[in-house]
C-alpha cells in the first residue's frame, strides 16, 4: 500500500550562509523527494520560540532559537513515500559526529547545533509545522 507523504524540512542559518541551499536541495531531489513548496526567510526570536516550543524546558532553548533566527532559512515541504522517516533517516543523527557517512549532517553539519536541517519528527509535527510557515 502506498503511504505518500509531506514533513517539513528547514535549511538552517549555518547551511544558508555557506550557500549550500542547491546542493542540498539537490540531495533531496537525488534522494526522490518532491519539493511541493518552498521559500526563504528570515524568522524572528519570537517566531523561533513558537517554532520549537516543544523544546522550551530544554537548556539549549534559547540559544537554539537565537541561533534559528540569526539569518536566512530556506522552509519546504517534501513528499514522497514515508518521507517523514525517510527524511529522518536522510538528515542524519542530530550531533553531525555521529551521523552516518551519506547523510546531509554527515556531509554538511558543523556541530550539534549548527547541523544545517531540521526535519518533522512524526506525522503529526509534520501537520503542525508544514501549517507553521505555509498556511495562508
Ligand atoms: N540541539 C542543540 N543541543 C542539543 C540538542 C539539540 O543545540 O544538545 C539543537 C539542534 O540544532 C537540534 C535542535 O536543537 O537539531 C532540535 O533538537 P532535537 O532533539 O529535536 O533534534 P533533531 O530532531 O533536530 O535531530
Ligand atoms: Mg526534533
Amino acid at each position: 500500500m502506498s503511504n505518500i507523504e509531506q514533513t517539513l524540512s528547514i535549511i538552517k542559518p549555518d547551511a544558508v550562509e555557506r550557500n549550500l541551499q542547491d546542493q542540498i536541495k539537490t540531495e533531496f531531489k537525488n534522494k526522490g523527494f518532491e519539493i511541493v513548496k518552498e521559500k526563504k526567510l528570515h524568522i524572528s526570536k519570537d517566531e523561533a520560540e513558537k517554532f520549537y516550543k516543544v523544546h522550551e524546558s530544554k537548556p539549549f532553548y534559547n540559544d537554539l532559537c537565537t541561533y534559528l533566527s540569526s539569518g536566512p532559512i530556506v522552509v519546504m515541504i517534501l513528499q514522497k513515500e514515508n518521507a517523514i522517516l525517510d527524511n529522518r533517516k536522510f538528515m542524519g543523527a542530530t550531533n553531525p559526529q555521529e551521523a552516518e557517512v551519506g547523510t546531509i549532517r554527515k556531509k554538511y553539519g558543523i556541530s550539534i547545533d549548527k547541523n544545517s536541517v531540521h526535519g518533522s519528527d512524526n506525522l503529526e509535527n509534520s501537520k503542525i509545522e508544514i501549517d507553521f510557515f505555509f498556511k495562508d
